[in-house]
């Protein structure tokens, strides 16, 4: 590895590599035959205060393949561990590296991670690689659930790195750069209590309390405060997920953030005809992470965190376990508001009421009975450019339709008002599994064309553009049943 340093533009302070030395190992990313780099977000570096316009492609490469390291950064991987399809498993960074923690020109923290870039400590049997397809698609995804207003990892550059990666085929190798508030899981904190001390993970949660928490950093039962917090954090993003038809796919507890964005994206999709139990992962055979199951097992996964806390909130286990599960259950009823409150607001009502559940509903139902597409349904109900044909121009839509009228007069401001709303939580646009397929098979030839276009596209999802009018088709019929994702690509 070349121990060159460059750049004038980072700003690294890296707090992690502070840790107790259970939670980490130094390790260099490995380097790559020929690094070169395929995509730069200029749009997010500005935002990071990096300026790259006046270093040069070989440079980029070089930092971005993992074969330089930029001045002040002290990579290390991330040990962790997480329950799996609901095991427990020993993981942490079988094929990334922590760079460090980038402070922007505002103050604000940033782990800037190498995925892809080698073996370390904890790949286990893996090659520590991954394909350019599967960074790329991390990229437009990731990209777009940025642009689509929910909390998720970044994605600054994807460097192919010359060398070929052994999968189902032989493949391309790339170096995604990921962006996060921080890679910091529920697995890091199971990590800890399983096989670290108590006062290793007192000094833990006290650092992600400083980092993610702040203001709970002088309260009483600073623990149990923590989860609660944490709870509100992924019932938001989950309700999120949900409202854009997101379907995460691994929502293993070593994927699930704590500072509350979506991270790891690795068989994630969107769902197109409206079914709760959509499932397009190859190794979900039993549906256990389908799009309708996802506040669940965010429920489930946060019991497990609670879990980790307990020796924390209390000396006494039993009082301990009381207090952690009175706060674990409120989760249901937490969700359940803002489930409402966010499918209202799909419907363009602000002054949700309890009753408005009724109309959510059949509105549900009626789109599994007809297959409908769920994005372009909320969408039509949000333009005033919309004639119902197919399935909408049906006597049980007009139905339907009349009562969410009716519903939407009673309030201030009318339709008009709640169309407004509703252009706003309705996507025009997201990344439909089909379109970013299209864009990976072309990008992974060297063409970037429609892997442009589509980002141009998910830009400004919300913003109904005619010329893009084709990229709010649903695929062929049938396609879905064949569409399948993968983990670890
Ligand atoms: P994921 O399902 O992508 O979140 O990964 C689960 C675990 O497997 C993590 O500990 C990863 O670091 C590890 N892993 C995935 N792919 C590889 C690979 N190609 N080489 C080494 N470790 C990997
Ligand atoms: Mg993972």
């Amino acid at each position: 590895m070349s121990t060159t340093t460059l750049s004038p533009h980072w700003h690294f302070d890296n707090s992690y590599a502070t840790l107790p030395e259970g939670f980490f190992s130094p390790q260099p990313p490995v380097a790559v035959a020929a690094p070169q780099l395929v995509v730069l977000n200029h749009a997010l570096a500005e935002q990071l205060g990096l300026d790259f316009s006046g270093s040069d492609t070989a440079t980029l490469s070089a930092i971005f393949g993992g074969n330089t390291l930029p001045t002040g950064a002290k990579p290390i991987a991330q040990a962790y561990a997480g329950h799996q399809f609901g095991n427990f498993t020993m993981l942490g960074d079988g094929r990334a590296v922590l760079l460090g923690e980038h402070l922007t020109p505002r103050g604000q923290r940033f782990d800037i991670q190498l995925k892809g870039s080698g073996q370390t400590p904890y790949s286990r049997r893996g090659d520590g690689r991954a394909t350019l397809s599967a960074m790329l698609r991390e990229y437009i995804i990731s990209e777009a659930m940025h642009h689509l207003g929910i909390r998720t990892s970044r994605s600054l550059a994807v460097a192919v790195t010359g060398e070929r990666v052994y999968r189902e085929r032989v493949q391309a190798g790339a170096v995604l750069t990921r962006v996060a508030s921080s890679h910091i899981r529920v697995g890091t904190f199971e990590y800890a209590r399983q096989f670290l001390s108590d006062e290793d993970l007192q000094t833990f949660t006290d650092y992600v309390i400083k980092r993610h928490y702040e203001g709970l950093q002088n309260t009483q039962n600073a623990a149990l405060e923590l989860l609660r917090q944490v709870i509100h954090r992924q019932t938001d993003l989950v309700a999120d997920w949900l409202r854009v038809g997101f379907i995460h796919g691994v929502m293993n507890t070593d994927n699930m953030s704590i500072a509350g964005e979506t991270i790891d994206y690795g068989p994630c999709a969107f769902m197109n005809q409206y079914d709760p139990q959509t499932v397009f992962s190859s190794i979900d055979t039993y549906g256990r992470y389908a799009f309708g199951n996802q506040p669940k097992i965010a429920h489930w996964n946060l019991a497990v965190f609670a879990g980790t806390l307990l020796p924390l909130i209390d000396p006494d286990p039993e009082k301990a376990t009381q207090l952690a599960q009175e706060v674990v259950n409120t989760f249901p009823a937490i969700f359940k508001q803002k489930w409402l409150k966010m499918m209202a607001a799909k419907l363009g009502i602000a002054d949700v009421r309890e009753e408005d559940r009724a109309l959510i509903d059949s509105l549900l139902e009626w789109m599994q009975a007809y297959k409908a597409d769920y994005t372009n349904t909320f969408w039509h109900l949000s333009t005033d450019h919309w004639t119902p044909t197919d399935h909408y121009a049906t006597a049980s839509f007009a139905e339907w339709h009349g009562q969410w009228q009716q519903r939407v007069a009673q309030a201030e401001g009318g339709m008009a008002a709640a169309k407004k709303l509703m252009q706003t939580q309705n996507p025009a646009f997201i990344p439909r599994n089909h379109l970013v397929e299209e864009a990976l098979e072309q990008a992974t030839r060297y063409d970037f064309a429609k892997f442009e276009t589509l980002m141009q596209v998910l830009s400004n999802p919300y913003h109904y553009r005619p010329e893009y009018a084709s990229y709010q088709l649903p695929p062929p019929p049938q396609t879905d049943e064949m569409y399948q994702t993968f983990c670890g690509t």
